[in-house]
Order: C-alpha cells, then structure tokens, then sequence
C-alpha cells in the first residue's frame, strides 16, 4: 500500500471532517497550502499535516510575536503570520499594522 502524495480536495474535506466547499475556499484563499493542477487543486500530505499543526496551535490560542517576542494570550491579537513561503511564524497585529512588518526576524522582517 502505498500512500499518494498528493490529496485531492475532496480526500482533504474527509480527512478534516468538515466540506468540500470549506476546503475549497480555503485552498483558493491560501489558508490551506494547495496547488493547482490543471483545474484541480491538491494538496500534499506534508503540507497539510503543517497545516493541521498550526490549526492545533491557533486553537490552543495565544502565542508569541516572532518579530517583538510579545506574549498574546488571544489568538486574535496574533492574525498575521510571516509571508515568507511555507512559514508560519505569527506577527503580532501590532508589529503588522503599526510598523509595517510582513516578515518573521529569521527572515528579514524587524522592528523598525
Ligand atoms: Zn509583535
Ligand atoms: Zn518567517
């Protein structure tokens, strides 16, 4: 048996429990990291168990900016995260809005 690499949209919804139009939306915003194939979107299984590892970050909620290092205890002051491709490293709404950082420091973005 071996497992594909690659999961269509429909298999993802399954996985996740939730519908194909939730996810479908989802991989359109960017949310959930998808490719597209043709007409198709996939999704990687690597990609999506870094996705579902956020998820379980986001819902334990809380956190801390990559860039001050503040503490949130609300995952709602913590939305943005490093726009470096495949990171996830979470921008305070602080350091997004009022300074006008897009990146984590491991990636270039910093207080200025
Ligand atoms: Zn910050
Ligand atoms: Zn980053």
């Amino acid at each position: 048996m071996s497992e594909k690499e690659f999961l269509s949209l429909e298999e993802v919804a399954e996985m996740l429990g939730v519908t194909y139009q939730l996810v479908y939306k989802l991989a359109r915003s960017g949310e959930i990291p998808a490719v597209r194939l043709g007409k198709l979107y996939r999704v990687s299984r690597a990609d999506l168990a870094e996705y579902l590892e956020s998820k379980k970050r986001e819902t334990q909620g809380g956190g801390t900016c990559s860039v001050c290092g503040e503490v949130y205890r609300s995952r709602q002051s913590l939305q943005h995260v490093c726009q470096e491709d495949g990171c996830n490293e979470a921008i305070c709404n602080d350091c997004w809005t009022r300074r006008g950082v897009r990146k984590c420091i491991e990636h270039g973005g910093a207080v200025k």
